[in-house]
């Protein structure tokens, strides 16, 4: 796919929607690193029911610490791998309190030092959180970059890799909100949305339902 190709589907899908953000709900950059924590294998609205509960009782690494890892389990214990995710929570704010004097870091490395924080969900933070050009692949983005060619690869690192890469600058802070929401909506894994999408005509795939 050629740099003015991307260039359009960017530009479609900024004028589609201009301030695109997560689903998630939160309040800051803590509240967004536990949220996307919590959200390994589980849908954003499973998460914001949790977290309208657990962000009530402790908005910030001391109160979460306070609550303690029984609290947090029984608050999360709708969600999958609450029990793992409860000792990653609390652990993190031990962390975060100890090590990085109780903020949320904005490195890369420092992030990924932190318990249950890998690679996708450091990237999330630093762009949702902090506005960095991160590019976090998830099976949405992944299926969009292959199917559309704005992005081929055989596994997520070479995704984000030709994304970093190859999306035009202007459009990089937003265009992970931009890929996932038209993964979820419109280019769908079972039935993508051909017929109505946006970028049909700048579109690579080979099977399109139209
Ligand atoms: S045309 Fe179809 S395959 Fe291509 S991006 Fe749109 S929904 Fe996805």
């Amino acid at each position: 796919m050629n740099k003015q190709i991307r260039y359009e589907i960017f530009s479609r899908l900024r004028e589609a929607n201009p301030h695109p953000t997560t689903e998630l709900v939160f309040d800051g950059p803590f509240q967004l690193l536990i949220a996307v924590l919590l959200s390994a294998q589980t849908t954003d609205v499973a998460v914001n029911k949790v977290t309208a509960v657990l962000f009530d009782l402790a908005p910030n690494p001391q109160a979460m610490l306070a609550l303690g890892e029984e609290k947090v389990r029984d608050t999360i214990k709708t969600i999958g791998l609450y029990k793992t995710k409860a000792a990653h929570v609390i652990a993190t704010c031990d962390a975060i309190l100890n090590h990085f004097g109780g903020q949320v870091p904005q490195t890369r490395e420092a992030l990924e030092t932190l318990p249950g924080v890998g690679r996708k969900t450091a990237n999330v933070v630093l762009n949702t959180a902090f506005g960095q050009p991160t590019m976090a692949v998830d099976t949405h983005i992944f299926r969009v970059g292959n199917r559309t060619g704005i992005a081929k690869g055989k596994n997520v690192r070479e995704v984000e890799d030709q994304l970093v890469k190859h999306i035009p600058k202007e459009f990089m802070v937003d265009a992970h909100h931009w890929l996932i929401l038209h993964g979820r909506y419109t280019c769908k894994a079972l039935k993508p949305q051909c017929a109505t999408c946006l970028i049909e005509d700048l579109c690579d795939y080979k099977a399109k339902a139209l």
